[in-house]
C-alpha cells in the first residue's frame, strides 16, 4: 500500500526484487500503524506510487543479500523506525547508532512494511522472541521501545516515582513498563475516564490533567515525579507539568512537534530539572525491550486489519478511535 499523489493509500503491485549487499528481504507478517507514518502519508509524492509507509514491521527473512552475517533465511525479525546504521560515520564510530548520519527512516525515506514483502538493511534488524506473536511484537518495535528507553535512559532506579503523561498508543505501554520495572507509577491524562484503565495497567496513582495547576499540586502532594515521560506531542501540555517534577528530576519528551517546551531558568538552576528527548533506540536495545516485555507481560492492546484496509485502519489510528494500536496483517 503506497501513498498516492492525493495523500491516500493505494494498492500497488511491484516486481519482487533481490536484496542488495547488506540487506535482507522479509515476508511481512505484521506491521503496526504509528502516528509517525504521517511523515509519509502527509508528504504527497511527486510521482506515483509514493512511499510505502510502516515502521513497526515483523517478518520472516526469505532472502539474504551479499555479506549479511548473523541472520539466516527463516529468522523472524523486526524493523523499527531507524532502518539500520552505517557503521562508518562519526556517531557510529562512537557507538551511537541512533544518531547515525547515514540511516534510512523506515517507511519515510525507504519503503516500509505496509506490504507483503519488504527489503531491510541487516544492521537494523531486531530478533523477535519465540513467545511474542508477530502482531503483538510489531507495536513494541516503535511505541514499545520509545517508552521503554525513555525510562531506561532517564537514570531512575526501581522505586522512583515515574509519571506517564498521555494514556494512548505510547502511554498505555509506558505505564506497564514503569510498573513492571518496579517504579511508583503515576498515569496522567485529561479527564477521569481513563483512571480505572490506568490502574488496570499498573498505575499506582492517576492524575487528571484537565486543570494543569491542580495536576501539579497532586504531583507535589505525591512528592513530585522523578521522571515525567511526555508522550503527547504538545510542548505546552508538558511545560505545564514541570512544576510537578521533583528536584533533579527529568522531563523526557518522546512525542515530537514544532510546539516548544518552556522551562524557567530557576527550575533549571535552583531545582536541577533536566529536559530531554528520546528517539526510539538501537536494534540491540530493542531486543532488550522485547525480552523485558516478553518476560514481564508488557503487551500492547491491538486491533488488526488486513493490508487492503490500510486506509481505514490509518484513519482509525489518526482519529484516536483505535484502542490502542492498529496492526496490518497481510
Ligand atoms: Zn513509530
Ligand atoms: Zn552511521
Amino acid at each position: 500500500m503506497a501513498v498516492a499523489a492525493d495523500g491516500s493509500l493505494k494498492l500497488v503491485h511491484r516486481p519482487l526484487r533481490d536484496p542488495e549487499a547488506g540487506q535482507v528481504r522479509l515476508r511481512v507478517e505484521a506491521c503496526g500503524i504509528c502516528h509517525t507514518d504521517g511523515l509519509a502519508v502527509h508528504e504527497h509524492p511527486e510521482s506515483e506510487p509514493g512511499m510505502v509507509p510502516g515502521h513497526e514491521v515483523v517478518g520472516v527473512i526469505d532472502a539474504l543479500g551479499e555479506g549479511v552475517a548473523g541472520w539466516q533465511i527463516g529468522d523472524r525479525v523486526g524493523v523499527g523506525f531507524l532502518g539500520g546504521h552505517c557503521g562508518a560515520c562519526d556517531p557510529c564510530r562512537r557507538g551511537d547508532f541512533v544518531r547515525c548520519t547515514d540511516q534510512s527512516l523506515t517507511g519515510v525515506t525507504v519503503d516500509g512494511g505496509y506490504a507483503e514483502v519488504m527489503i531491510a538493511r541487516a544492521s537494523g534488524l531486531v530478533a523477535i522472541p519465540e513467545s511474542l506473536a508477530s502482531d503483538v511484537a510489531a507495536p513494541l518495535l516503535c511505541a514499545g521501545i520509545t517508552t521503554y528507553n525513555a525510562i531506561i535512559k532517564a537514570d531512575v532506579v526501581p522505586g522512583a516515582t515515574v509519571a506517564i503523561q498521555g494514556i494512548g498508543g505510547l502511554g498505555h505501554l509506558g505505564v506497564q513498563y514503569a510498573h513492571q520495572m518496579g517504579m511508583r507509577t503515576i498515569a496522567i491524562a485529561r479527564g477521569t475516564e481513563k483512571a480505572e484503565f490506568a490502574r488496570e495497567l499498573g498505575a499506582d496513582h492517576y492524575v487528571d490533567a484537565q486543570d494543569p495547576a491542580a495536576a501539579v499540586a497532586e504531583l507535589n502532594a505525591l512528592g513530585g515525579a522523578d521522571l515525567i515521560v511526555a508522550t503527547a506531542a504538545s510542548g505546552a501540555s508538558s511545560s505545564a507539568l514541570i512544576a510537578g517534577i521533583a528536584a533533579n528530576g527529568t522531563l523526557m519528551v518522546v512525542g515530537a512537534s514544532s510546539d516548544p517546551v518552556s522551562v524557567s531558568t530557576s527550575d533549571l538552576v535552583m531545582r536541577g530539572i533536566r529536559v530531554r528527548g528520546s528517539l526510539t533506540g538501537s536494534p540491540i536495545e530493542n531486543e532488550d525491550n522485547l525480552a523485558f516485555a516478553a518476560r514481564h507481560g508488557v503487551r500492547p492492546m491491538i486491533e488488526t486489519a488486513t493490508l487492503e484496509d490500510a486506509a481505514p485502519a490509518y484513519e482509525r489510528m489518526s482519529s484516536g478511535a483505535a484502542r490502542f494500536r492498529m496492526v496490518l496483517v497481510p
